[in-house]
């Protein structure tokens, strides 16, 4: 089974059917967040598509290393190397420390992965743990000639490179296409080229994160820290690659271009894109303006929320579009997915109690063959779920009595359930308020909530709010006030 995944390959632009470089094992790295502020869901459809091929592979048999890093330091605003330090802006701005910052918004970033169910990766290294690391190939990038050296900055000679390498091939565009996009170099620009990047930036004395190097006390670029760490937990070269599609001109781009000049092979074989989350058509993102964090979600605190959502009608709607596919979201898709994830949830529940009656024909296996096929292919998600819904009407019917079930297909349908919605689509059920002491206690908690509001001590009630969302319990405000979700 494992043999026939299928994967689409930005590289090639094709699905190609995916062997991996060492029989039975994947190497899986993933562009983690860059943590100086809230993440937004778009952010989190990233993640969870990943989440996905991550648990699907480990259903396929194989054992799956899967790096996603933390980008807690070197990403400036513009992605080629222009304007502040996201981090130290941020930093001025909250008046903190730039790692209070990093501290902060990793812990919302692992609290909402939690929330969401998305399994943590097997390493999640840090750009400022592996500076060594980036220093390490930045020298070795100028000593084979690929780089040099403007007082202090080293900036990678990407027209140079392009003469032996194609450094277009991910996004399929031709050098003179990228040097059209990108702004004439002025004089005040210190780099020879206009698509050259930087691996290593010179910090002004101010500047709160700085390390020394030999080129001077400086800090790494942003697209040094993710070679540097997938070389070091992965090899050279390693499977799967992936990020959202708008790290494909520039991130990934000058990734391969580091690698490829590094070590003479690319880094990954395939590489892996999902597409946008947008609103009303547009990319969500912090500065569109329209980029609402979880909390916002599951509270329904956002001007375009109409209510609350829960995290598993969250993930539902997201797994109900291909992750290559845009996916817009509205509050008629979510409540459609809220009214399905229920529907699903409420099959599962019913299974266990399913009569079985003689020894009728088994169509279990045919459906899971289908559930298979679709997420073998592409991990077609929602081609799986499709085939999830027949089984939902299949077991309705059971029980109705419309419909026979033998002992042995009621097992293999729980399995497939388990399988399929809990292992590899990551839902899990999300408890009703029943039970008593449990419901008191909530309560108790959010009357704290609503006094510190009322006394205008938000810290203290996004704190609760926070805590209470690490344990995987949301809280909605609402016109009558706040309810949770376990
Ligand atoms: P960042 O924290 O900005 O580095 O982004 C983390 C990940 O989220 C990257 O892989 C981005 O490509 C991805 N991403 C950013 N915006 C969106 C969006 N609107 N929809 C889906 N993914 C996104
Ligand atoms: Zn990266």
């Amino acid at each position: 089974m494992a043999k026939a995944i299928r994967i689409y390959n930005t590289l090639s632009r094709t699905i190609e059917p995916f062997t991996p470089l060492h029989e039975n094992r994947v190497g899986m790295y993933v562009c983690g967040p860059t943590v100086y502020n809230y993440l937004h869901l778009g952010n989190c459809r990233t993640f969870s598509s990943f989440d996905i091929v991550f648990r699907y592979l480990i259903y396929a048999g194989y054992q799956v290393r899967y790096v996603r890093n933390i980008t807690d330091a070197g990403h400036l605003e513009g992605d080629r190397d222009e304007g502040d330090d996201k981090f130290a802006k941020r930093a001025k701005l909250e008046k903190l420390e730039p790692m209070e910052i990093v501290q902060k918004y990793t812990q919302y970033f692992h609290d909402v992965m939690q929330a969401f169910n998305c399994l943590p990766p097997s390493i999640e290294p840090t750009a400022t743990g592996h500076i060594i690391e980036q220093i390490e190939m930045t020298k070795l990038l100028l000593e084979k000639g690929w780089a040099y050296e403007v007082d202090g900055t080293i900036y990678f000679d990407v027209e140079k490179y392009s003469k032996e390498n194609s450094y277009g091939i991910l996004s399929n565009r031709n050098l003179n296409d990228l040097l059209d996009g990108t702004r004439e170099l002025s004089g005040q620009d210190e780099k020879q080229g206009r698509l050259d990047f930087a691996l290593w930036i010179k910090a002004k004395p101010e500047h709160l994160m700085q390390w020394p190097s030999p080129w001077g006390n400086g800090f790494p670029g942003w697209h040094i820290e993710c070679s540097a760490m997938s070389q070091k937990y992965l090899g050279n070269e390693f499977d799967i690659h992936g990020g959202g599609m708008d790290l494909i001109a520039t991130h990934h781009t000058n990734e391969i271009a580091q690698n490829c000049a590094c070590n003479g092979v690319s880094p990954a074989r395939v590489w892996m894109h999902t597409n946008m989350l947008t609103v009303n058509g547009v990319r969500m993102s912090k500065s569109a303006g329209n980029g609402f964090l979880p909390n916002e979600l599951f509270s329904g605190s956002h001007p375009l929320l109409e209510k609350g959502y829960s995290p598993m009608s969250v993930r539902f709607f997201m797994l109900q579009s291909h992750y290559r596919s845009t996916l817009d979201f509205s509050n008629e898709a979510l409540q459609a997915a809220e009214k399905g994830y229920a529907r699903l949830m409420n099959a599962i529940k019913l299974i266990d109690n399913l009569k079985t009656e003689g020894d009728n024909a088994s169509y279990i296996q045919s459906l899971t063959d289908k559930c298979e096929a679709a997420m073998n292919e592409d991990f077609n998600t929602p081609i799986a779920i499709s085939h999830l819904f027949e089984g939902v009407t299949f077991i309705n019917n059971v029980n109705d009595g419309r419909e026979k079930i033998s002992a042995s297909d009621k097992i293999a349908i729980k399995k497939l359930f388990h399988d399929f919605v809990f292992d590899i689509l990551g839902l899990k059920m999300e408890s009703e308020q029943g039970n008593d002491k449990l419901d008191g206690l909530m309560q108790i908690l959010l009357a704290q909530r609503a006094d510190a509001k009322a006394r205008k001590d938000f810290a203290a009630s996004d704190l609760l709010r926070d805590q209470l969302l690490a344990l995987g319990i949301t809280i909605k405000d609402g016109k009558e006030g706040a309810t949770y979700n376990l």
